[in-house]
């Protein structure tokens, strides 16, 4: 155990009973809480496990060999733990995986390789690759567009960017992407370009906004080689880009989640899930997007059974696969469970990486707020801790929140999750690990708090959450991760 894990652990058991939440009715409840809470501050083998899936099996892009050796690794486990987990199938849509990627500048008297990847849904380029002119599209904007005229049609269109530095960041280039991919298309662009936004040369994917519906070859370029053809083209020297990428693609599939479970003794029928997914994109390994976090969650189940807890309700542990093509995983389960769903007391995701959960998002449900104050109290020496009533798409809380289930999103200090995310630089170093140990034991509060407290939290109707939609910002941020269209065609989430 780290330094200050055993100071905070101190500090924990001396929080005299009496200030734990009565409001259960069950002292031994709030005891439960606090046992399994020093168990997770302890010496357990999540570090270990974060280590095995990264660097052992590493990226697991949905639909990969290594997909499958990480689902077969998590099932075991869970099983090693004794805690009972199955296999669970769901549909995905499209197989997309890069083989290999590369691209050549060319100039009078000038050329030059650039390390490049394909967004996630480009095209395949034909195998000799596809050479085009390269052009300057500014940031993308309708005044860039509208400057470069008819030479964006044929070519490829590079995209300066900003460096990512932070969270914010991140959520300002989903919110940009769409729009500059859909003025690209519009201006007849063979291609598109973008300046990878990340420090140090360093490679990313962001998914192509058109999703599977995508027709166009896309790709990100380090910055530095982007940069260059950038100065060149402001000089006036004409380039071309010769792009080979190489894609795997199929159609649609089955893929499975990992589902542990740890059944209620007395509202077993009643289910609360704790999940993150475990697929990952392939540049780096996936330790902060999300093996983090999925280590957290096999060890607070493997602590809840090794110390014996009962819980009063159901308590699934979700691996979600699919995530990253828009939460395939995760929508299937509310698929498979629809009979279920109403039984659903709580669904919670934790996908920010290792930054200190600071509250949670409690998805347009004010009432959340109260039950998480209750559940916390044995972690409250981990705040403070602020809750922010607003719904928020981006992870696998989606078709659960669409579905009217109360539902939760972890929110984490950002620390170093943008400028390494679906980044080559996503690696197991960059974990915070004794962070994650802290983080651990809050989220075991959390879900041990839904798990066993008093609550009356029912199901949203159709109503309900159609009204969230139109009173909220939902919209926009639905058609950032291209889940709208879905919804509006009645594929996802509850049915007006
Ligand atoms: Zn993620």
């Amino acid at each position: 155990m780290a330094r200050g894990a055993r100071a905070l652990l101190f500090l924990l058991l001396a929080v005299p009973p009496a200030s734990l939440p009565a409001q259960s009715g069950d002292a031994s409840q709030s005891g439960d809480a606090s046992r399994l809470v020093a168990a997770l501050l302890g010496d357990t083998p999540m570090i270990g496990d974060l280590q095995a899936l990264t660097d052992g099996i590493g990226g697991r892009p949905t639909g990969s060999t290594a997909n499958q050796r990480a689902f077969d690794w998590a099932l075991a486990r869970f099983r090693d733990a004794g805690v009972a987990a199955r296999k669970e199938p769901f549909r995905m849509p499209a197989l997309w995986l890069e083989r290999s990627a590369r691209a050549t500048v060319r100039g009078a008297g000038v050329a030059f390789g650039a390390r490049v990847a394909a967004l996630p849904f480009s095209t395949a380029t034909p195998a000799r690759g596809l050479t085009a002119p390269l052009v300057d599209a500014g940031k993308g904007t309708e005044a860039d567009y509208a400057a470069l005229g008819a030479r964006a049609r044929g070519a490829f269109v590079l995209i300066e960017t900003e460096e990512l530095l932070d969270l914010d960041g991140l959520f300002r280039e989903y919110t940009e992407a769409g729009h500059i991919e859909r003025r690209a298309i519009a201006a007849g662009a063979a291609g598109l370009v973008y300046m990878s936004s990340r420090p140090g040369n360093t490679l990313a994917r962001h998914n192509a906004s058109p999703g599977w519906a995508n027709r166009h070859p896309m790709m990100m370029m380090e910055r530095d080689a982007a940069a260059r053809a950038l100065r060149l083209l402001r000089a006036g020297t004409p380039l071309t880009l010769t792009a080979t990428l190489d894609i795997r693609s199929g159609p649609a599939y089955t893929a499975h989640n990992v589902i542990g479970e740890i059944r209620g003794s007395t509202r077993p029928d009643e289910v609360v899930v704790i999940g993150a997914h475990l697929d990952s994109w392939d540049l780096g390994t996936g330790a902060l997007d999300n093996g983090a976090n999925c280590a957290m969650v096999i060890d607070i189940a493997r602590q809840i059974a090794r110390l014996g807890l009962r819980p009063a309700r159901t308590i699934r542990f979700a691996l979600w696969n699919g995530e990253e093509q828009n939460f395939n995983g995760s929508w299937g389960y509310t698929l498979t469970h629809a009979a279920e769903m109403d039984r659903h007391v709580m669904a919670s995701s934790y996908d920010i990486g290792t930054g200190r959960i600071t509250g949670f998002f409690t998805g347009g449900r004010a009432e959340m707020k109260d039950v998480l104050d209750r559940a916390l109290a044995p972690v409250a020496g981990l705040g403070p801790f602020t809750h922010l009533d607003v719904p928020i798409v981006g992870t696998d809380n989606y078709d659960f929140m669409m579905q009217g289930v109360p539902n939760l999103v972890a929110n984490q200090e950002s620390a170093n999750y943008g400028p390494n995310y679906h980044a080559r630089s996503d690696e197991f170093g960059r974990a915070d690990l004794r962070q994650l140990r802290l983080n651990a034991a809050i989220a075991a509060a959390a879900t041990w708090g839904f798990a066993t407290l008093d609550l009356a939290l029912p199901r949203h109707t159709a109503a309900q959450v159609d009204s969230m939609v139109r009173n909220t910002d939902l919209v926009g941020q639905m058609q950032s991760f291209n889940v709208y269209d879905d919804w509006v065609a009645g594929k996802r989430g509850l049915r007006r």
